[in-house]
């Protein structure tokens, strides 16, 4: 997969032009082609959408639509009669006439901005640092290890590499890519769409589906690791046992083990990348090491198991088990699913496709046709759909939290009306409680295929015991297989295990925390300087955004904390312990606020007290607002 690939010249005719967009989302595309011609005559007020319709069209009629297609078709061939040159980039203020048709009206300015950071047109990288260590602290040695080469550590080494500060990571894995690499479930594929899932410093027109698999993804991070240069950093197969800050020298001592024994590194500052989803939980089922058959967690799938015409037992139903469980439906000859709780199924008719020839064509041929792709998903996944997770104390109801989130269960309620004609199946997978209080779980109706075949079935009781011979439940029923497959998710709330982490005067994380993990921004915490966490507490997102988004903007505010602790001479940066608690409180009144937080369902997002560790109750902007720079005054610098 090619980064920033040059765009291909246009030598179609005007027939080709027009049969290549001619299925094309039209907003993306006049924003595309304004943008590439010069010509913003083309954003008439009568083709603005409606970001709030559910439509993919945008509440754009059919007229509309054809305008809008024929518009961008004459202005690609003018392009292509003047030999293929772009317009310069758009100024300023066209810039922003061409975001806010994007985005159906007037935003503020600070929506531009991020939007403008997230565009990238061009190749700008309006997130890079402005400054370097050379610059600003000639000649002090400093050094950032990092634990973990995924998406997050990538993000954060190739900042301060383009700041010129020294940088190590350490990775327990053989190679980077982190949950990328280490899930290989067969149907293993992001929920988000690519031209947004990926870096806006790094974009490629080349992803193969909208939705893309595990193998591309990986190819994807992969190909980012060695073309910024990052690779080169990565101690691999080094898993980091112990993180001890030495106050005195003002120091990160990391014990490692590694390919040669255990070793000691030592850093000035240290960030975590490892994660939140990153060790496989196990249910606490009595008998669990009892079983006789072959039996894995789905994040270490093993290969070597050959499913076919096998009797297999999958437990769990969650995102990632709903996308294995079609799969070994195709190889098993007799798969019993036993399910918790249903998952809420979101209608998505191109999860699985290929990308249209014309839409390849036009990521191929028209210039920052993918930069404008990327920033309309961005905005229609944004803030639009976060007041339908709201809850509203006055609501009335275990099935819903407010009118909106009532509105919104009852049009993913007619979805399984549709796929679901069998009753008593219906019955068996409807969820019972709001949408959103947990991730959904995209589907192109896959999920009512698989459970209407023959050798499928979906088993409801609770489990009680995992047996010799399979697994037994609260019925006394035993379910005899050859196989178990744990889709069980992960121990995200504890964060950081299972390597321990000592601060200033030795003071034990894990101990601190005591099962309630808290950061500052999810970034930073007291009594542990020149410690930062990417993907730390309360930065999951549940329903909008990109966990991309947020990794760039934790790699920004890490990198300027960098710079304020070289331009002060500064040896350490902790943050204040009031700033810490006043800003969690105010993290878990927004919870309690969510429709995650609000609702009894089970989630990955509670830790054992039911406090919700993991979400980010505020706006996407928000965080953007809150970590564009570190604020001194939040810190003790020393
Ligand atoms: P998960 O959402 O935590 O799902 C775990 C499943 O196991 C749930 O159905 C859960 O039931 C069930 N379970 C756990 N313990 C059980 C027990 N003792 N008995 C019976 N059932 C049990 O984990 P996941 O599916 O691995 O997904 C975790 C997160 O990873 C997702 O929310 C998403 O953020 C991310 N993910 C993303 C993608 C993607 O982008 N496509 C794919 C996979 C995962 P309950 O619901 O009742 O607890």
């Amino acid at each position: 997969m090619r980064l920033h690939p040059d765009p291909i010249p246009i030598t179609e005719s005007d027939e080709e032009i027009a049969a290549a967009i001619a299925a094309v989302t039209p907003v993306p595309l006049l924003a595309a082609v304004a943008a590439l011609t010069g010509d913003l005559s083309l954003l008439r007020d009568d083709l603005r959408p409606d970001v709030g319709s559910f439509d993919p069209d945008a509440g754009l009629g059919p007229d509309q639509i054809a305008a809008a297609r024929a518009l961008a078709a004459a202005a690609l061939a003018a392009y292509r009669d003047a030999g293929s040159v772009a317009a310069p980039q758009p100024d300023p203020a066209d810039l922003r006439r061409i975001i806010e048709f994007m985005a159906g009206g007037p935003i503020s300015d600070d929506y531009v901005a991020v939007m403008t950071e997230e565009l990238a047109l061009d190749g700008a990288d309006l997130r890079a640092p402005a400054w370097t260590a050379a610059d600003v602290a000639p000649g002090r040695p400093f050094r950032v290890a990092i634990v973990g080469a995924g998406m997050s550590g990538i993000a954060v080494a190739h900042r301060l590499d383009q700041a010129g500060v020294d940088y190590v990571i350490l990775e327990k894995n053989a190679d980077v890519g982190g949950t990328w690499l280490e899930n290989r479930y067969p149907g293993c594929r992001v929920d988000v769409p690519n031209h947004f899932y990926s870096y806006s410093f790094a974009q490629t027109p080349e992803w193969p589906q909208y939705y893309a698999t595990q193998s591309s993804l990986l190819d994807y991070f992969r190909t980012c690791a060695s073309e910024l240069g990052v690779r080169d950093h990565v101690r691999f197969e080094t898993e980091v046992l112990d993180a001890t800050w030495d106050d005195t020298r003002g120091v990160w001592r990391i014990e490692v083990r590694g390919p040669d024994g255990t070793d000691t590194v030592e850093s000035h500052a240290l960030v975590s990348a490892v994660g939140q989803l990153n060790r496989p939980n196990l249910p606490d089922l009595p008998g669990i090491d009892d079983f006789a058959g072959e039996w894995f967690h789905s994040a270490r799938w093993d290969p070597d198991v050959d499913l076919e015409g096998k009797r297999v037992a999958i437990i769990g139903t969650g995102a990632s088990a709903a996308q294995f469980i079609p799969a070994v439906a195709e190889r098993a000859s007799e798969l019993t699913v036993f399910q918790r709780t249903p998952p809420w199924l979101l209608d998505t008719p191109n999860y699985h496709d290929d990308l249209p020839d014309g839409m390849r064509w036009l990521l191929e041929h028209v210039p920052g046709f993918a930069n404008w792709d990327r920033v309309y998903i961005f905005w229609r996944s944004h803030e639009v759909i976060v007041p339908m997770a709201e809850v509203d104390p006055e609501w009335d109801s275990t099935e819903s939290v407010s009118m909106l989130n009532d509105i919104v269960r009852q049009l993913f309620t007619a979805y399984y009306d549709m796929q679901f004609e069998d009753p008593e199946l219906r019955a068996k997978v409807l969820p019972h409680y709001p949408p959103f209080s947990k991730r959904f779980v995209r589907d192109n109706g896959i999920w009512a295929r698989t459970f209407t075949r023959d050798n499928v079935t979906l088993d409801v009781s609770t489990i009680k015991e995992i047996t010799e011979t399979g697994v037994r439940t609260a019925d006394g029923v035993d379910h005899d297989v050859d196989v178990i497959i744990y889709g069980t998710g992960f121990e995200a709330s504890k964060f950081l295990t299972p390597m321990t982490v000592h601060g200033r005067g030795g003071v034990d994380l894990h101990e601190m925390w005591d099962g309630e993990a808290r950061a500052y921004l999810g970034l930073t915490i007291p009594e542990f300087p020149n410690l930062f966490l990417m993907y730390g507490p309360n930065t999951n997102i549940v329903i909008n955004g990109s966990i991309i988004y947020f990794s760039e903007l934790e790699a920004r505010y890490i990198t300027e904390c960098v710079h304020l602790l070289l331009y002060d001479g500064r040896t350490s940066l902790e943050v204040k312990r009031a700033v810490h608690d006043e800003y969690n409180v105010r993290v878990d009144e927004a919870n309690r606020r969510m429709a995650w937080g609000a609702a009894s369902v089970n989630t990955w997002y509670k830790n054992a007290s039911g406090r919700i560790t993991q979400n980010w109750p505020f706006s996407l902007l928000e965080f953007w607002q809150w970590t564009r720079k570190p604020d001194p005054a939040d810190y003790v610098l020393r």
